[in-house]
């Protein structure tokens, strides 16, 4: 039992970066912090893996809005451009559909992005400067302003709708940039970022439109040794404040007494007491098996159906580079619409391919041996729902991607050049991460599942029970788990009585 002067305990469960970020602001505001993780090291989805000189970041690669690290940084009085390498790429990423040649090369200034798409269609360059301004106000006035908010009951939601409208953010992403670009490449240029976070562009909310706008406005961002340095300088904050990361440390229970959180069960039987208890952990999994499905007021937040896609990612450790990767490449396959179709919504593996790469060694030579390169490359795949078998089916997909690679993509030579490789499955994601239906991006970011819709940042049914990461209000992504963590750690300042 801790006492009067005693710091109230608050146990995080999970150690990505909403539980780091949660650990970090609750420890600046005085509680004693242990974060508990079921895997041997800290990081979750952005966990990181060496090979024979090889490097890979399993998740995150595109560092974007890097002031929130900022600012939770300096609630510890730490300098986060002191602690990580902050490195800013320019063009931030290529897009190449290589069935018909086009290429284009996103870059951060406004009038060489125009020229780039005045080569395709001056009528879309043009209609440029106007898309980035009307995204630059859904960022500021829908995504900030609710990103911070905690959406406690359906109020603020309700008082936050006419803006939505009146800045046409609640219809369509797909149909917000309509608006503006006519050319389907560049269409597909503009809308696609929704997808980073599991999204369909056809069917989540123009809010999102604010992840162009944002790479624009704050730059797109690579850390020196890989987006797990952020991850390492977060423990390092937290430790060096005082604060425990226990990995290996698997939560099998939220224990709860006359309504109220009391601390956490392991699975080896370990009690932890506790306060305050904050779940980093997936939404589902922590309603089903750690509260041992006790009953919520909205129990449809919680059905698997609300879980958004997953991926498949190949870590390929190669003798030889290609010069047309660069540090972010994008190849978008034919048929963009039905492939996104499948994958977010029929839930069924998709006919052709589209696939993102990520080159860190572009930019930082460290993550692979020399003259080699580590490529991370991501399909979007169905969650789990699909029923497929990803122990029956992983090679096959496998070699289907290294064929695109190697034969549509033009990365010649590649099945010969690859020296070490690891693989990730949606199986994967539920096994490692407790992902429920192996869904890599968690609740889809659809508008009957944001802001009051989503897991809210306080439990409303079990008290001192607080959400965190990709599942929680406001999202998914990086900066969307840094601003949950901020909401949650608000809310229990706010309950425990302590001044900001
Ligand atoms: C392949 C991929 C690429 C991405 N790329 C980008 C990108 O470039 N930029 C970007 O901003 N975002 C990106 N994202 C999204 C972003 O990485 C995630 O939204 C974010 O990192 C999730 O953080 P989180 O706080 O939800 O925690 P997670 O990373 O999901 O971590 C949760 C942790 O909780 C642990 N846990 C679960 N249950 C228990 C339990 N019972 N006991 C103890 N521990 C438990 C898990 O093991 C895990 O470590 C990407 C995601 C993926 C999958």
């Amino acid at each position: 039992m801790s006492t009067a002067s005693q710091p109230k305990r608050a146990i995080v469960i999970g150690s990505g970066f909403g539980g780091l970020a949660a650990a970090m602001r609750m420890l600046a505001a005085g509680l004693d912090v242990t974060v508990v993780e079921r895997l041997p090291a800290p990081g979750g989805r952005a966990s990181q893996i060496t090979d024979q000189g090889y490097t890979w970041d399993l998740g995150p690669s595109l560092v974007t809005m890097p002031w929130c690290f900022d600012e939770l940084f300096a609630l510890l009085d730490r300098d986060f451009r002191e602690e990580v390498e902050l490195i800013g790429l320019d063009p931030f990423y290529r897009i190449d559909w290589p069935h018909d040649g086009t290429r284009i090369d996103f870059k951060g200034d406004v009038e060489e992005m125009q020229e780039e798409l005045a080569k395709l269609s001056p009528h879309d360059a043009a209609n440029y400067p106007a898309f980035l301004k009307a995204s630059g106000l859904i960022h500021e006035n829908a995504v900030l302003a609710a990103g911070r908010k905690a959406f406690e009951n359906p109020l603020p939601f309700a008082k936050l709708l006419p803006t939505m409208l009146r800045l046409d953010a609640a219809r369509s992403l797909s149909h917000f940039c309509a608006k503006y670009f006519d050319e389907p490449h560049i269409f597909q240029s503009m809308s696609f970022h929704s997808l980073y976070i599991g999204g369909d562009p056809y069917r989540v909310p123009a809010v999102y439109a604010a992840l162009a706008y944002l790479q624009v406005a704050d730059g797109v961002w690579y850390t020196k040794g890989g987006t797990y340095s952020i991850v390492q300088a977060m423990v390092r904050a937290i430790e060096g404040a005082g604060g425990r990361v226990r990995c290996s440390a698997d939560v099998d229970e939220i224990i709860v007494r006359g309504g109220k959180a009391i601390g956490v069960r392991l699975a080896d039987g370990e009690v932890l007491p506790a306060e305050v208890v904050v779940s980093d952990a997936d939404p589902v999994r922590t309603r089903t098996r750690l509260l041992k499905g006790a009953p919520d007021r909205a129990p449809w937040r919680f059905r698997g159906s609300n879980n958004g896609m997953s991926c498949f990612l190949l870590y390929l450790g190669t003798d030889r580079q290609w010069p047309e990767l660069l540090h972010h490449t994008l190849f978008v396959g034919d048929g963009y619409r039905k492939f996104i179709n499948d994958v977010t919504k029929k839930r069924v593996l998709p006919e052709t391919l589209s696939l993102y790469l990520h080159v860190p060694a572009r930019t930082d030579p460290a993550m692979a041996p020399a003259g080699g390169d580590s490529l991370a490359v991501l399909l979007p795949v169905p969650n789990l729902a699909s029923g497929d078998d990803w122990g029956a089916i992983s090679d096959t997909w496998r070699d289907k991607v290294i064929d695109y690679l190697e034969h549509d993509a033009g990365l010649t030579g590649l099945r010969a050049s690859i020296k070490v490789e690891h693989r990730m499955t949606p199986a994967d994601f539920e096994q490692r991460y407790d992902a429920d239906e192996g869904t890599a991006f968690s609740t889809e970011p659809v508008l009957t599942r944001s802001a009051y819709f989503r897991q809210p940042n306080k439990d409303r049914t079990v008290n001192g029970l607080y959400h965190v990461g990709a599942g929680a209000h406001p999202g998914a992504g990086v900066p969307g788990v840094l601003l949950g963590a901020e909401v949650a750690a608000g809310l229990v300042r706010r309950d425990l009585g302590i001044a900001t």
